[in-house]
């Protein structure tokens, strides 16, 4: 075939392939723009997790009615004059792309105005094709309404992901965007339903707790560090709060999201020795540098940025973070003169990562490859659990049946001691609990016959938005559990019954142990679904180490 110039059309899509992937591409994009034009309110509407709408209205310097063709020109920009202005970028935008490529993949919509007209104006845009400019009423700002993403790009609808992902990575982004910009007012609605309102009045700790719920916002450690040219603020997760993979890890750099492999590596080089292999840090980092400093012209997204000085920020970022670890780092709960250096285990306190593994999840720490004697108990019941498939594999290990014991005590509130028949067994009292949980809470599934019980007055759970999406899928999957739990406001849930084997203890604790650390997709067979959940719920319940057991 010759060589020929592709139509306009075909290559504003291509382009805007690069930059608008799913609905919540879109909604970064306008942020973005709404930012830079100096809001302090910041409405977002979505419908359909954004595929039919998404809508967001600010009350920034709006666009001048004479500029708004040009706005959604490409390469077309306020923002930027000269090529040197290039390194010295402080908007967030700075291509003027971003107008082009969502009107030519969408039907948009832009009103706006600026302060000195008296009257805004309005323009569509349907696959990048621009209508008349018509003059309406409207208070200063900017309304961007963009309806039916993709809806001339086949192909890119086929590669959406389910409502509840895409609406998850856009309720992520804002949510995450609102902690960046604690001084602006952000609203995030769908339908009637509200899904994050922050007051804008700077309090960062209020925001965190609607990324995480309060109990992980509570935990979570605060981090300033200066140095002559970077800055880093936000918050790092104790050592005891992890999770399974790395997607809490968020940096933000001069006011932008970025996706940068060298900072996480620095973060988790601080966290090093601190966590179990295969578990990760919660962080949202805020840092600055001059803006010379950096060059954020490198991706499509400006998700990757690369840095003049590299291992300058690398060390920074990794001191700050060690720094601020250690001098949070709890005190060992082990009184020094009674017990000589004796140190916990750190994963006996560690109360998230599963002690002893289920499936076959290699990010899950599988003990039975660990020689015995490491402090950790293999508990045998008689019955072993139908549910886990990968049962030969356990039985192969070196599993085997524990003998008759004698209990003499507990040391350190962390490990039982015992007497057996060839000597003297430690046992590390939550790794056994955990254990015996789930083999009773197993077996009881595999009988289909879990005894549930009424608590006496429901327990209401409110949980983040994100994790409200994934609880709403496992509902059924729950009651297969004895939980009884349903619906009950925005973000909320009423706990109405539990499985017997956990009465006592607290219903919330349960609720949020379910969600916490669940993988979206994390696995399509639902038996292994149900296994993580009765392991999740299971390790928040069993006794911790630190505990004083009766005899
Ligand atoms: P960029 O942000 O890279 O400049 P965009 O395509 O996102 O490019 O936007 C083009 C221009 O439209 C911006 O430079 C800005 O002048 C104007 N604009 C876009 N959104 C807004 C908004 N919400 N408020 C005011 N001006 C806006
Ligand atoms: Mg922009």
């Amino acid at each position: 075939m010759p060589i020929r110039l592709l139509s306009s059309e075909v290559a504003s899509q291509i382009a805007a392939g690069e930059v608008i992937e799913r609905p919540a591409s879109v909604v970064k994009e306008l942020l973005e723009n709404s930012l830079d034009a100096g809001a302090r309110t910041i409405t977002i509407t979505i419908e359909e997790a954004g595929r039919k709408l998404i809508e967001i209205a600010d009350d920034g310097l709006g666009i001048p009615s004479a500029e708004l063709d040009l706005a959604i020109s490409r390469h077309a920009t306020s923002k930027l004059v000269r090529s040197e202005d290039l390194f010295s970028i402080s908007t967030l935008g700075f291509r003027g792309e971003a107008l082009a490529s969502i009107g030519s993949v969408s039907r948009m919509t832009i009103t706006s105005r600026v302060e000195n007209e008296l009257e805004g104006a309005r323009l569509r845009v349907e696959g990048g094709k621009p209508g008349n400019i018509t003059k309406v009423g409207t208070t200063v700002g900017t309304t961007m309404r963009v309806e039916d993403l993709f809806y001339n790009v086949p192909a890119r609808l086929k590669f959406l992901k389910s409502d509840v992902t895409e609406r998850r990575a856009i309720d992520s982004l804002v949510t995450r965007y609102a902690l960046a910009y604690p001084d602006k007012r952000f609203k995030l609605s769908e339908g009637r339903n509200i899904t994050l309102q922050t007051s804008g009045d700077g309090d960062r700790r209020a925001i965190l707790a609607a990324l995480y719920g309060v109990d992980v916002a509570k935990q979570m450690l605060e981090i300033t560090a200066e140095e002559d040219l970077y800055r880093i603020t936000g918050f790092i997760s104790p050592t005891s709060l992890t999770r399974s993979n790395r997607r809490e890890i968020t940096f933000f750099l001069n006011g932008r999201w970025v996706h940068d492999g060298s900072l996480s590596t620095a973060l988790l080089q601080a966290y090093h020795t601190f966590l179990m292999v295969g578990r990760y840090p919660l962080t949202t980092l805020f840092l600055e540098v001059h803006p010379e400093e950096v060059d954020v012209n490198v991706h499509p997204a400006k998700a990757e940025v690369r840095f003049r000085n590299q291992d300058k920020v690398f060390s920074f970022v990794q001191r700050s973070v060690r720094k601020a670890l250690l001098a949070y780092s709890p005190v060992p709960n082990v009184a020094p003169s009674l017990w000589g250096t004796m140190r916990t285990r750190p994963s006996a306190s560690n109360a998230v990562g599963l002690d002893w593994a289920i499936g076959h999840d290699e990010k899950f720490s599988v003990n039975s490859e660990q020689s015995p004697g490491n402090g950790d108990l293999r508990v045998e019941t008689e019955a072993q659990s139908p549910i886990i498939d990968r049962k030969s594999e356990i039985e192969n290990s070196s599993f085997t049946p524990v003998p008759l014991l004698r209990l003499i005590g507990q040391i350190g509130a962390t490990y039982l001691v015992a007497e057996g028949p060839d000597g003297l067994y430690l046992v590390d009292q939550h790794a056994a609990h955990e254990r015996v949980l789930f083999e009773k809470l197993m077996t009881q599934h595999a009988m289909k016959n879990i005894p549930s019980q009424s608590l006496l007055t429901p327990v209401a759970v409110t949980l983040p938005p994100q994790s409200t999406h994934l609880l709403i899928t496992q509902l059924p999957a729950l009651q297969h559990f004895g939980f009884d739990v349903e619906e009950f406001g925005p973000n909320t849930f009423q706990v109405r019954a539990m499985p017997t084997l956990f009465m006592g203890s607290d219903p919330a604790v349960s609720l949020r142990a379910l969600v916490e650390d669940f993988e979206e997709d994390e696995s399509p067979l639902q038996n292994e679904i149900e296994a993580k959940l009765a392991a999740r719920v299971c390790k928040r319940m069993a006794v911790k180490a630190g505990q004083a057991l009766s005899h």
